[in-house]
């Protein structure tokens, strides 16, 4: 086994990996950018060597700088995490020209299946089912359009070289072709260098359901069951969990048996995950080999009892699978959630800052390995309160995943594990995992690739809040903060008051911060009795500090009707977040003593949605457009995102080019409502 190992990614992966060298007693080290000389997964590993600016580009992609780093550093083997270089060849064949062990599959199998179309050629000769489609290497765009007519419509465009769903364009209609084709390759060449499609019928209501296989340089090649990944957004991964639900014992033999034979067909070594794509039917069709530990490998760990870094490690340094086929078990149900950084109301668009508040469930220990001991709850997160998600990086804060005997115990598991999430600072996807967790769909099984969007309304759509609850508890921390205890006058002076009929009376107004919504709510005090009056209703109200720093309790109402909510608000600003019966709310204050914050927002006003560059302007000044037509397409984190007119109108000013580099909320064009 390895004395010492680099570890070259970041965040949670790179911490996941430290951990299970830490309990081998394998010593670690780290490479960081600008961005990241104080982040956890450089406190996680014994040493830490700083590789180039915040750009993956700069750092995590140097090649030379990181063999560099294992070199200085006496490292013996590199393991790459999953993206950035794990599944590049040249990085590969690099570390084994340095003389230090890539802990991954050897150069030819990664080259085998880096580009989806030679992958797909593959497996064909390895008898692997394919999905009808065209994966040529004549690229030219008239060729592709009469591929794609003979196919029919839908197709689904794919980079040959893609990762993560970028570059993905599903098209309708022949028409739409061609300007599909040219979104999928700009996206293509900027995320992958490479701008080669390939073109599949797209399935309508498919799973996505992967195989984890492992081989070692022995001749030995087995596979870890399986796992649906089929609820996606963007077609990128929600929520995973193992094993697939629903599947018959022989699907799953055979689908178990296809991976291995597909892993065979490359001379596969180390840990690789065989996707397929599946009908309601049963049938399943090859998409994709990933050469290296796919993000969700934990839910296979939990219901293997495995630790499949140890497994790479061990095949890493030549030693032969730990355990053969007929020594496998898969037992329980294990699911993850990804918290995300981000808006899902807003098309998952990724949101940035600094966390100011984190509080992730209790995990268990991380008690993984040879005794099989199963963690109940387990967190993976690369970020610890007062980090910061910059645009540089996937904007993942933590992944969350449960265990049970069964499938509907790790369910149970998972929404209180949710409800017990606190994330101040960037917005995140945590409300929307929420309730994807406790759809219909997704509590029966019934899964497939369209869940999210096919349930859009209620996913998404207004829910009922604990609102009142909420406000006496924002109320609470308010009152505290401008001065006095509960049952001191001082509260009520701090603020502007009035004083009516003996009694003193307080309107405090309140705002979302995010919407329209206005909430007054009006105290008033008549010597020890203070009463709320919130939604036409006045009752008694009654509020104190807990025990920790930010916890509060409020009662509303008394005798039979009285209602007690305990929760814990923090405030930043004038933002007051509150965490209160499971759910996340925050209420704006509307400080009338200070200045009135200028509400003027011209109608027509485009703004960017995140910081970015422009990388096509489609409008000149005086175009006249429809609703929702596409007037600027922007990239942020590698991603397209369209700006479209909020109505019909005139393009009277545009203020960037194509190239220019834009902050967050900079109006970017002057529309003039028709
Ligand atoms: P990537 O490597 O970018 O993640 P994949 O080829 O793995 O791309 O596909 C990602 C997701 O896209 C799949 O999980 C599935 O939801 C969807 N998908 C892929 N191919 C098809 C297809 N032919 N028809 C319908 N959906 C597909």
């Amino acid at each position: 086994m390895f004395n010492k190992i680099l570890i070259a990614n970041r965040g949670e992966i790179a911490c996941r990996v430290a951990a299970t060298c830490r309990r081998l007693g394998i010593a670690t080290v780290a490479v960081y950018s600008d961005a990241d000389a104080g982040a956890k997964h450089v406190a996680a590993c014994d040493e830490a060597v700083h590789i180039g600016g915040s750009a993956a580009a700069e750092s995590y992609l140097r090649i030379e700088r990181i063999i560099e780093a294992a070199r200085a550093t006496g490292a013996e083997a590199i393991h790459p995490g999953y993206g950035f270089l794990s599944e590049n060849e040249d990085f590969a064949s690099a570390c084994e020209q340095a003389g230090i062990v890539f802990i991954g599959p050897p150069v030819e199998a990664i080259a085998a299946m880096g580009s989806k179309a030679a992958a797909k050629a593959l497996m064909q000769a390895a008898d692997v089912p394919l999905v009808p489609g065209y994966h040529g290497d004549d690229q030219d765009p008239a060729l592709l359009q009469r591929e794609a007519d003979q196919i029919g419509y839908p197709v689904l465009l794919k980079a040959s070289a893609g990762g993560g769903g970028k570059g993905m364009r599903v098209v309708d209609r022949h028409e739409d072709f061609a300007a599909a084709l040219a979104s999928c390759k700009r996206e293509a060449a900027a995320s992958f260098g490479n701008d080669r499609v390939l073109i599949e019928k797209y399935l309508t209501r498919p799973r996505h359901v992967e195989v984890q296989v492992f081989a070692d340089r022995h001749g030995h090649t087995v596979y870890l069951f399986d796992r649906d990944c089929s609820v996606q957004r963007r077609h990128q991964k929600v929520l995973e969990e193992a094993p697939a639900p629903g599947l018959a014992a022989e699907v799953r033999r055979a689908m178990g048996e296809a991976a291995v034979a597909a892993a065979r067909a490359v001379g596969y070594v180390g840990a690789g995950t065989v996707e397929f794509i599946m009908t309601g039917s049963g049938a399943f069709y090859f998409m994709e080999m990933n050469t290296r530990l796919q993000v969700e490998h934990p839910v296979t760990e939990m219901v293997t009892g495995l630790d499949l870094v140890e497994w790479q490690l061990r095949v890493a340094a030549g030693e032969p699978l730990p355990l053969r086929q007929d020594e496998l078990t898969c037992t329980g149900h294990a699911i993850e959630a990804r918290i995300y950084a981000e808006h899902p109301a807003r098309g998952f668009l990724p949101s940035t800052g600094t966390l100011k508040h984190l509080r992730m469930p209790q995990g268990a220990a991380f008690t993984l390995g040879t005794a099989g001991e199963r963690a109940a709850v387990r967190i993976d997160s690369g970020i610890r309160e007062g980090d910061t998600i910059t645009p540089f990086y996937d904007p993942m804060i933590a992944k969350l995943i449960v265990y049970g005997a069964t499938r509907d115990e790790a369910l149970a598991r998972m929404k209180r594990a949710l409800e017990a999430c606190e994330v101040v600072g960037p917005h995140t996807n945590v409300e929307f995992l929420q309730r994807l967790v406790t759809s219909h769909p997704f509590m029966t099984g019934e899964l497939d690739t369209g869940l999210i969007e096919r349930h859009a309304d209620s996913l998404f759509g207004a829910h009922d809040k604990p609102v009142r609850e909420a406000l006496a508890l924002a109320c609470a921390a308010l009152l505290t903060r401008e001065g006095g205890a509960p049952q001191g006058r001082s509260p009520w002076d701090a603020l502007s008051h009035w004083r009516l009929n003996g009694a003193y009376t307080q309107k405090l107004a309140w705002r979302d911060p995010e919407g329209e919504a206005a909430f007054d709510v009006v105290f008033s005090r008549d010597g020890d009795t203070q009463t709320l009056h919130y939604g036409g209703k006045t009752e008694p109200y009654r509020w104190w500090r807990g025990e920790g720093a930010h916890e509060y309790g409020a009662t509303i109402g008394d005798g039979g009707s009285e209602v007690r909510t305990t929760g814990r608000v923090f405030a930043d600003g004038d933002v007051f977040h509150v965490f209160c019966n499971g759910a996340a709310l925050a209420f704006e204050w509307q400080n009338l003593l200070a200045h009135a914050a200028d509400a003027e927002h011209g109608e027509g006003r485009l703004t960017a949605p995140m910081p970015g560059k422009v990388i096509a302007v489609l409008v000149e000044p005086g175009a006249i457009v429809e609703k929702g037509a596409p007037l600027i397409v922007m990239e942020a984190m590698k991603m397209e995102h369209t700006i479209g007119a909020p109505a019909a109108g005139k393009v009277t000013e545009v203020l960037y080019g194509v190239g220019d580099q834009v902050a967050d909320g900079a109006q970017l064009l002057v529309m003039e409502a028709q």
